[in-house]
């Protein structure tokens, strides 16, 4: 499932290739993509529309045209958006395998079709359905995203931040990484990477929290947003880029998906569990489960 490192990875690619482009049509598909909006007052403020730039606020990838008008789009389990040259899809590099068969950016799943002034085509497609588009107006685009949680790369995401709202709160680590109203873009593969990290079990109480620990999380969530950046995100199903490849993070991750497998610092066997209803996965010697409540200086034991 596509989290911020995927989207960001497709933005980056995006952004340059269709930036300035006009979008002569845009054909819905698919209604659900769009609901409740009716397709045709999405195709109708679309039409003819210039993109000024291709964003990301969260897991939300963010197309603005000019006028008043962006259009949010949320690719959630299995959505891509692809950039499609005539009938192929884009491929700058020689002798790379084109996706044409390939079940995630098949045509048999598009859900919209955009078709650019320059002949190319940025197609959403997405096998399961469960992905969204919204049009929204400059005005409600600050409204809408005001309770989605803070940027991760940016300079509110403090330690200091993060304590303060993990503050008092029981819910288990993973489960407060999971909220998007707390970090934005963080799901379930980059909550337990960046836990593991910050050394910390998944099950320890969010407002367990000391500062030396906020101060890691605050790192190695960031750090693990980061990782999956430079691999061009994970491709554990059906996620693939703008140039319809996969990323390579899921070969390099320190424990989510390796149940049984040894863990890269201690070679103790990495655990399974389940929270909030997420497979989860932590090493048990390395990862620290805290107390519930915080102490001020650890409690000692008489001699
Ligand atoms: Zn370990």
């Amino acid at each position: 499932m596509p989290e911020l490192p995927e989207v960001e990875t497709v933005c980056r690619q995006l952004e340059p290739e269709i930036e300035g482009r006009r979008i002569e049509r845009l054909e819905v598909i698919d209604a659900r993509w769009c609901e409740p909006q009716a397709p045709a007052r999405l195709e109708a403020a679309v039409d003819g529309a210039r993109i000024e730039g291709l964003g990301r606020r969260g897991k939300y990838l963010l197309l603005a045209l000019d006028g008043e008008w962006t259009l949010v789009m949320h690719l959630r389990m299995t959505g891509n958006l692809v950039l499609v040259e005539g009938d192929r899809k884009l491929d700058p590099s020689e002798g790379r395998r084109l996706y044409e068969n390939e079940r995630s950016v098949s045509e048999r799943h598009l859900r919209a079709r955009f078709d650019l002034d320059d002949g190319r085509q940025l197609w959403f497609t997405d096998p399961r359905r469960f992905g969204e588009a919204f049009l929204i107006d400059n005005a409600g685009l600050e409204e809408r995203f005001a309770r989605l949680g803070v940027e991760p790369f940016s300079a509110e995401f403090t330690a200091e931040a993060l304590g303060a709202m993990a503050a008092g709160r029981t819910a288990p680590l993973k489960s407060f990484l999971l909220d998007q109203k707390h970090v934005a873009g963080v799901g379930n593969i980059y909550a337990d990477e960046a836990l593991f990290r910050a050394r910390l079990h998944p099950l320890s109480p969010a407002g367990s929290m000391k500062t030396e620990h906020q101060a890691a999380l605050r790192d190695a969530v960031v750090a693990a947003l980061e990782a999956g950046i430079d691999r061009g995100g994970a491709s554990i199903d059906d996620y693939r880029d703008a140039r319809g490849e996969k990323g390579t993070m899921q070969d390099e991750f320190l424990v989510h998906t390796r149940e049984g497998q040894p863990c890269r610092q201690c070679d103790e066997p990495i655990v399974r569990i389940v929270v909030s209803g997420r497979s989860t996965y932590y090493c048990p010697s390395c990862q620290v489960r805290l107390r519930r409540r915080p102490r001020r200086r650890p409690a000692r034991r008489s001699p």
